[in-house]
């Protein structure tokens, strides 16, 4: 049998996986459950307007995200991404700004620079944080409770603990130290543009999966849209995918799909198993974004702000980013007891930078399993199962990163190599 790839799920990953592949002229069939490409990252359509499901943050070491959005967007077309260097605004008690130093000074210097702290604090913090970049041994069971136990409060409060939940996604007192740090050294241990921050143009679907998927159909690709695979049957020589109506033979399979949807399609393989008992020991994250209409003609001072005192750790301004004019997106990350009343305490917390005028309409969209909590000792395993025609890719698989943009991608590519590998 020639070579015949199915990718079930068109998230990041699954797009990734089935681009990489084609690009090497394998037949591929992309299965997508749900009308639109893009998973945990994809375009929300409400009332005739484009949102996304969840407001998105890319750093600049995001390095195989951006050269797959890059690649894919013609050279003369408008910035896909808004660049801005590290900044954190949280007015009127905070503000950290990395000057374009080389790495790491540009923290130092930033900490050293940080408005809202005393110098006690701010020697504090550049010795921690030079101690964490050069330290090889964070052990792997403990928290960032734990190894930023001996920082001011203040520091926690203000800068360590909002990083640990918007970098993980999981409190500090449940978060991996060893992953956080891994996320500090990408973002602060190499060049100095690793920190920036990359905020999306346009909307999540039409960044990467939309021209993906279409590149794929220019290579002889399929995509198959409302396409949920049902169940996999694993003979010696094929993979038989069912839908709820067709039945389709390939010679390899790539689950690209959220951990939490790999038991299903696992549970008829027995090869899976060790697979499926490893992701069984997962635990799940929500991330609350909120929408929030007020007159066009307001506006944020930037682009961004950081926030306190409330659910919400973000506060964006879609008007500047892209062009909604007088739409601002509040994220709550880490969002596990939620008030209903959640939006209204982040405008109230927004009210202490600024009086927005009255809200026109509000959209909340909670993701309730954002990503997986990511705890220390977390098994991740690799994108090579133990069944030789069966492979994985997703943000959970073995990778440098936590659950993010970049560790759907990476794995990916390195899912798409690993079969190519076997052919
Ligand atoms: C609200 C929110 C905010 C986030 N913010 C950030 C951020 O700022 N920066 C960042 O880097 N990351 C962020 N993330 C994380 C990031 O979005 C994810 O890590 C990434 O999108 C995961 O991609 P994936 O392809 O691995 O999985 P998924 O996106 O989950 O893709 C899996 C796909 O498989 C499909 N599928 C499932 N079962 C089947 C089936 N049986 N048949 C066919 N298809 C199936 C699903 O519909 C889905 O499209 C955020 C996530 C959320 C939810």
């Amino acid at each position: 049998m020639n070579p015949r790839v199915a990718i079930v799920g068109g998230g990041w990953a699954g797009c990734t996986t089935a681009l990489t592949l084609a690009e090497a002229g394998v037949a591929v069939t992309l299965y997508e459950a749900s009308r639109t490409l893009g998973g945990r990252a994809r375009a929300v359509e409400f009332e005739g307007r484009t949102l996304d499901n969840g407001q998105h943050i890319l750093l600049g070491a995001y390095e195989q995200t951006l050269q797959l959005i890059d690649r894919l967007h013609p050279a003369a077309s408008p910035d896909q991404l808004w660049r801005l260097p590290l900044t954190l605004d949280q007015p009127p008690d905070f503000s950290l700004a990395c000057p374009r130093l080389p790495a790491p000074l540009h923290l130092l210097a930033g900490l050293l620079g940080a408005q809202g702290l005393s110098w006690q604090e701010k020697f504090a913090a550049a010795r921690w944080a030079h101690a964490l970049l050069n330290n090889a041994g964070t052990p792997d069971q403990l928290t960032v409770s734990q190894i930023t136990r001996d920082q001011p409060e203040k520091l926690n409060r203000l800068l360590w603990h909002p990083l640990c939940v918007s970098a993980l996604n999981t409190p500090p007192e449940m978060a991996s130290a060893r992953v956080f740090r891994d996320v500090i050294r990408s973002a602060f241990g190499g060049r100095n543009h690793h920190s920036d921050l990359l905020l999306p143009r346009r909307d999540l679907t039409a960044l990467f999966p939309a021209p993906a998927a279409a590149r794929l159909s220019e290579l002889g690709g399929a995509v198959r849209l409302s396409s949920r695979v049902t169940a996999l049957e694993a003979a010696a020589d094929s993979i038989t995918l069912r839908t709820l109506d067709t039945s389709t033979c390939h010679s390899h399979v790539v689950l690209a799909v959220a951990p939490q949807h790999l038991a299903g399609l696992a549970a008829t393989v027995p090869e899976l198993e060790p697979v499926r008992l490893e992701v069984s020991s997962y635990r799940y994250q929500p991330i609350a974004t909120g929408y929030v209409q007020y007159d066009p003609a307001f506006h944020l001072e930037k682009p961004l702000f950081a926030l306190a005192g409330g659910p919400a750790q973000f506060v964006f301004d879609r008007g500047q980013i892209y062009g909604q004019a007088g739409l601002l997106a509040f994220v709550a990350s880490a969002a596990a007891n939620l008030s209903a009343d959640w939006l209204g305490q982040a405008e109230a917390q927004l009210q202490r930078i600024v009086d927005p005028g009255p809200a026109r309409w509000r959209k909340s969209i909670v993701e309730k399993q954002a990503t997986y909590a990511c705890v220390p000792n977390q098994p991740r395993p690799s994108v090579l199962t133990p069944h030789p025609r069966i492979f994985l890719a997703g943000d959970y698989t073995a990778g440098p990163y936590p659950a993010t943009l970049e560790s759907a991608t990476l794995s990916g590519v390195q899912s798409a190599r690993a079969l190519l590998e076997k052919l």
